[in-house]
């Protein structure tokens, strides 16, 4: 009998990875997740949770504490520079689809995911990969972490995020570049999260805004307390710094892009008083999948951006990891809970196979989802062939009323995976299906 220390490994402790381990505990199979940074610290200000992976986190049970520090989405407000070209109507969203789009503040969404899946139990920190071996001639993948130190389990997965060691690894080479297909798209977020604004009263509760101007983007989110985190998008000549997230970002920066630019909740109407009552500020180049490489390998897979990134015009990078997981909880469950098989005694060739289902029931929704993202980041920022973009979108905005909105949308928030056979915790029931 192979001695592991853990059915399944799970590599980063973001969201996609907490996720899966909260699915696996709960599936009654062990596992650890290895998450590089000292302490957890999610990196943003706010999210947006949409139905598709809502049914999900109620299902683990965490909906309703979510619900605490969250808004339901009501209206999204679209305004071209200081001219309001349509509010769209939201609130028909939860009594469509079981669930409402959520604007929530990130890192508490995080801290709820870690305490789901076992906190400190199930999570090593300071724990960065450096190595996977997946040798079909043992019963074990071993894992390598920084210092040398070796886990052993049945299953890998790579959470790791755009940077993943673990798709390079799959590639055939921690170090190989050319195996990265994730490009930077040429732009730049900034982001951030404010206090509490004296110019959001009652009527601005769940409110969001899309806010068009010339040269950029911005959206602002409503949160608890009367906060808003926001998020602009900017394009760069180049990829400004070579990193995911930018250490050092200041108000200042922001202020230097969006400073001047209108939004509804300043009392000046200028964003830069916004900005002054932030906070937490923070960019991040913005990178997006090219290729989409097989999502798994032997008996290593790939959830969430490592596998998948999109850019966040449409909010889903993280929804899509959350759907990532709920499947291969599903295959868990499949293959291994529900007929009370012995992990022991699956072959390198039976552990491929179920992984390479994984990969295959996911393949299509991911890649439709990316690129939707992408064609949306292209009607949002008026960029269209023939320099058709300015017009098409102020028609879209101007005009598609809302009750199409959320009818185009079925195809998107109208697929909840949930894992069959997983106790359910959840306290409110919606019509989702299974994956
Ligand atoms: C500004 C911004 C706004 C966004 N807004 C939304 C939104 O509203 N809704 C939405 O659904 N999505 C949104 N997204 C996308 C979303 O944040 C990502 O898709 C999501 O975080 C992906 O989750 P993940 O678990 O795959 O990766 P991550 O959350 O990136 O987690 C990866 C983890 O792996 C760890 N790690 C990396 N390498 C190693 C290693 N070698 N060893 C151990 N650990 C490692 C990292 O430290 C990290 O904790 C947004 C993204 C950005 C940048």
């Amino acid at each position: 009998m192979a001695n592991v220390d853990a059915d399944v490994l799970i590599i980063g402790g973001g969201i996609g990875g907490l996720t899966l381990a909260a699915i696996v505990r709960r599936l009654g199979l062990s596992c650890k997740v290895l998450e590089r940074t000292e302490v957890l610290s999610p990196v943003g200000a706010g999210i947006s949770l949409a139905p598709n992976a809502l049914a999900l986190l109620d299902q683990i049970g965490i909906y309703q504490d979510i619900l605490k520090t969250a808004q339901p989405l009501k209206t999204i407000q679209i305004t071209r520079n200081d001219t309001l070209w349509q509010k769209l109507d939201f609130s028909t969203c939860e009594a469509t689809f079981g669930y409402p789009v959520l604007s929530a503040e990130r890192h508490n969404f995080h801290r709820l995911l870690y305490n789901a899946a076992g906190g400190e139990e199930t999570v090593i920190l300071n724990s960065k990969v450096t190595n996977i071996i997946d040798d079909p001639n043992s019963s074990v993948v071993t894992v390598v972490v920084d210092g040398g130190k070796e886990l052993r389990g049945r299953l890998v997965i790579g959470a790791d995020g755009i940077r993943s060691v673990t798709r390079r690894i799959l590639a055939g080479s921690a170090d190989d570049k050319a195996a990265n297909t994730i490009k930077f798209t040429g732009r730049v977020h900034m982001s951030g999260i404010t206090a509490p604004l004296k110019n959001c009263g009652k009527e601005e509760l769940g409110v969001a805004n899309w806010l068009l101007y010339d040269d950029s983007i911005l959206t602002t989110w409503p949160c608890i307390e009367n906060r808003q985190w926001f998020i602009g998008v900017m394009k760069a000549d180049s990829a400004p710094r070579d990193r995911s997230v930018w250490a050092g970002t200041t108000p200042d920066m922001i202020k230097d892009v969006y400073g001047e630019k209108f939004h509804p909740f300043a009392e000046s109407k200028k964003f830069s008083e916004i900005v002054d009552q932030s906070e937490r500020v923070l960019a991040s180049n913005v990178f997006a999948e090219v290729e989409f490489p097989s999502m798994s390998k032997g008996r290593v897979a790939l959830v969430g951006d490592a596998a998948h990134s999109m850019t966040s015009f449409f909010g889903q990078g993280a929804c899509q990891a959350i759907e990532d997981a709920a499947v291969l909880g599903n295959l868990l469950n499949e293959w291994v809970v529900a007929p009370k098989a012995d992990f022991n005694k699956f072959t390198h060739k039976d552990l491929s196979l179920m992984l390479y289902e994984y990969s295959e029931r996911r393949k299509q929704r991911v890649q439709d989802l990316a690129k939707f993202s992408a064609d949306f980041a292209r009607l949002h920022t008026a960029n269209l062939p023939f320099g058709l973009g300015p017009l098409v979108r102020k028609l879209v905005y101007s005009y598609v009323p809302s009750w199409v909105w959320i009818w185009y949308l079925r195809w998107l928030y109208g697929v909840q995976p949930t894992v069959a056979g997983l106790k359910d915790l959840s306290e409110k029931k919606a019509g989702s299906t299974t994956n």
